[in-house]
């Protein structure tokens, strides 16, 4: 069985749970191998790979390879690549995760498929592309298959893997240092999961009114343990800050749960969020495009619906 590299996207030593998810895609494919790039493994981080399939742990932990910009990770996987003679290969498609998977198709000449929200046998992957108007099943016609894979497009299981432990070291051409990272700031978080990795996402639109109305929005969200999301419109407005805007222009999220409040469904709105696999949608407007998308649609003012929906929430508790 050849070789899946699964690119480890991990935080303070966390492998991150998009890793989780490429590990149960890439236990269809072959044998699935993680790739540790950068300092802060340990044997907790190795166990939980193994746990969920990883037959091998590359571990590339040189400080090194995260002092310059995303340049040393692809070079790492190409190496592996060649050494392993890899069947595949497995990234996140964050921003990083892409511009990796780029780098390095040119480098192992071989195709690359982006936004993948699926992979099914023979790494035919399922995209979702036109602003979400169509559905493509594709497959990497040269070379080693690269795919960087939406977060949340599966649910991570577990299934152990020997997770054996393999060192490598990687020489850096000039090329990888031609960009050095000058200094890290640590993002400012609260206690709401991250977007684009939230298993639950919960949205405002311009119906929500004003910013001080996002707080409803939020306490949704927070009954749910999901992040917060906004259209554009109540971005522009000011409501709720640009990062967590979702659509065409902002962030894509693939949640197992979406919920749009006072949203109308704008094809750029859909396009960050209609791969969810479930969509509720609460607007006022039974005409609204939003539920020709949405699995549960709730027609009313959602500052009647929105706290009702809290109440019971917070009674199942
Ligand atoms: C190039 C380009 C890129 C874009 N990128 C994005 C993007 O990334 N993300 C994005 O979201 N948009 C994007 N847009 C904008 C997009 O076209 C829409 O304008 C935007 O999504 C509309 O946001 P909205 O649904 O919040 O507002 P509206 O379209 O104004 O809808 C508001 C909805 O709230 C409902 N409502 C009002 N009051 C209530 C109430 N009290 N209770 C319940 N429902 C209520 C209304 O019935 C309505 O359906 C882009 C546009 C362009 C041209």
């Amino acid at each position: 069985m050849s070789e899946i590299l699964v690119l480890v996207e991990h935080v303070d030593g966390e492998v991150k749970k998009v890793t989780l998810e490429l590990l149960t895609l890439a236990r269809g494919q072959g044998a699935p191998s993680a790739v540790w790039a950068g300092p802060g493994y340990t044997e907790e981080a190795r166990a939980r790979l193994a746990e969920y399939g990883a037959e091998k742990v590359y571990v590339a932990d040189s400080q090194e390879i995260v002092d310059y910009v995303v340049a040393p990770k692809a070079e790492l996987l190409a190496q592996l690549v060649a050494s392993a003679s890899a069947g595949g290969v497995l990234v996140a498609a964050t921003a990083e995760g892409k511009e990796i998977a780029g780098r390095l198709a040119i480098k192992t000449d071989s195709g690359v498929i982006t936004d993948a929200v699926g992979l099914g046998e023979g790494f035919v992957a399922d995209q979702s592309i036109f602003g979400g108007g169509i559905n493509v099943r594709s497959r990497v016609a040269k070379g080693t298959p690269i795919v960087a894979v939406r977060p949340n497009s599966v649910t991570p299981e577990p299934a152990a893997g020997a997770g054996a432990e393999e060192r490598v070291s990687v020489t850096l051409s000039d090329a990888a240092r031609a960009a050095r990272v000058a200094e890290r700031v640590k993002e400012q978080k609260g206690a709401r999961p991250e977007l684009a990795e939230a298993a639950i996402v919960v949205s405002g639109g311009r119906g929500v009114g004003s910013a001080e109305d996002f707080a409803l929005i939020e306490r949704l969200a927070d009954s749910l343990g999901a992040a917060v999301g906004a259209s554009r419109a109540a971005t522009d407005l000011g409501w709720y800050p640009h990062q967590f805007q979702v659509g065409q222009t902002g962030k894509t999220v693939s949640p197992q749960l979406y919920i749009a409040v006072g949203i109308s469904g704008a094809i750029q709105h859909r396009a960050g969020m209609q791969t969810a696999k479930t969509i509720i949608a609460v607007n006022k407007d039974s005409e609204a495009p939003i539920f020709e998308l949405a699995d549960f649609g709730v027609v009313g003012d959602l500052f009647q619906v929105v706290p009702q929906l809290i109440e019971e929430i917070d009674k199942r508790k």
